[in-house]
């Protein structure tokens, strides 16, 4: 019999959490690990896995050292360093970055593992937490064919679609790109329900109208009534992460030299967003912002 994959995890929010949990009960032998102690302590519990004590110790002895937290900063702090991930890192193991990352600073941190024997696929996702809990996320990946066939089988206990995109810091970009649709979707959306409102129209008849029609997508599906019109703005994505996808969006549009007027007024609009409605919100209530532009409010009632 082969032996058993270990996989090291670090980061177990709101997606790590849910993510990790599907892993462990597809049989890899896991090892969790992250900053908040009770949050690591309480995963470890759920699941069964081993608690790390640290990032490095989190990497020993690991097949695969997933990564999910929020930016490529942290990535690179969580892995690098004297105390670092890749101090313990075995030879040959696969860093699969899962986070929703910075492409060129992707290329940076393979680079980083590459010295330390070992390799780095860049494999975000796509679906939210309801598809990390169920195990159906889209998975978009870059790297090199090897790291990425020793990655799959785990990468298959988390998604229902593994597409590749490329090399090393294309999925990241597919990612940004991904969530700059998703954005001008969510935003353009609730605009529609407030001229709707203001018109006569009831909301929750728009959306049900749009959800049968052309303008149907993902923020018409599966936000609106369940987060914006219930006022419960908690879908359970961070508005900050959002805007700092928006921030990747633009930059690879920068890098590659292309105009994008409307990719510009989106990311600008969730970012005044941000600042008008402070740190920590959930990204479904940027639609508050868009309600204090309008000076009217949605919702039931
Ligand atoms: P989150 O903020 O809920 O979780 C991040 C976790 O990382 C937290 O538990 C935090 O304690 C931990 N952490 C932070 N710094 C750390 C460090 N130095 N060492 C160890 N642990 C540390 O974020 P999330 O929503 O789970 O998102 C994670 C990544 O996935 C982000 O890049 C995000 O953009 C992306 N993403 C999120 C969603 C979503 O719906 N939430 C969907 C797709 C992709």
């Amino acid at each position: 019999m082969e032996a058993k994959i270990a996989v090291g995890f670090i980061g177990l929010g709101a997606m790590g959490a849910p993510m990790s949990a599907r892993v462990a009960q597809a049989g890899f032998a896991l090892t969790v690990f992250d900053a908040d102690a009770a949050r690591a302590a309480e995963v470890a519990d759920r699941t069964g896995a081993r608690l790390a004590r640290d990032a490095a110790d989190a990497a020993d002895g690991a097949d695969l050292l997933v990564t999910m937290l929020p930016t490529s900063a942290i990535v690179e702090a969580v892995l690098g360093g004297p105390n670092g991930a890749l101090s313990r890192l075995k030879p040959g193991a696969v860093v699969v970055e899962m986070s929703s990352g910075v492409p060129a600073r992707t290329v940076e941190i393979a680079r980083m593992v590459r010295e330390r024997g070992g390799a780095l696929i860049d494999a975000p996702v796509s679906g939210g937490v309801a598809k990390a809990v169920s195990g159906e996320l889209a998975i978009m990946v870059g790297g090199d064919a090897a790291p990425v066939s020793l990655a799959e089988p785990v990468l298959q206990a988390m998604g229902a679609s593994i597409v590749r995109v490329g090399a090393v810091g294309a999925a990241h970009a597919m990612k940004a790109l991904n969530n700059l649709v998703s954005a001008g979707g969510f935003l353009i959306g609730v605009e529609a329900l407030l001229i709707g409102a203001r018109f006569g129209l009831d909301p929750e008849t728009m959306v049900d109208v749009l959800n049968a029609s052309t303008g149907m997508n993902n923020s018409t599906q599966k936000k609106f009534k369940q987060f914006v019109l219930s006022r419960r703005f908690n879908a359970g994505f961070g508005l900050d992460l959002m805007v700092k996808d928006l921030g990747i969006a633009l930059a690879v549009a920068k890098d590659t030299d292309t105009p994008t007027p409307f990719a510009a007024l989106c990311r600008e609009l969730w970012a005044a967003a941000q600042k008008t409605l402070g740190p920590g919100q959930d990204h479904t209530a940027v639609a508050r912002f868009s309600e204090m532009i309008a000076g009217s409010e949605l919702g039931r009632g």
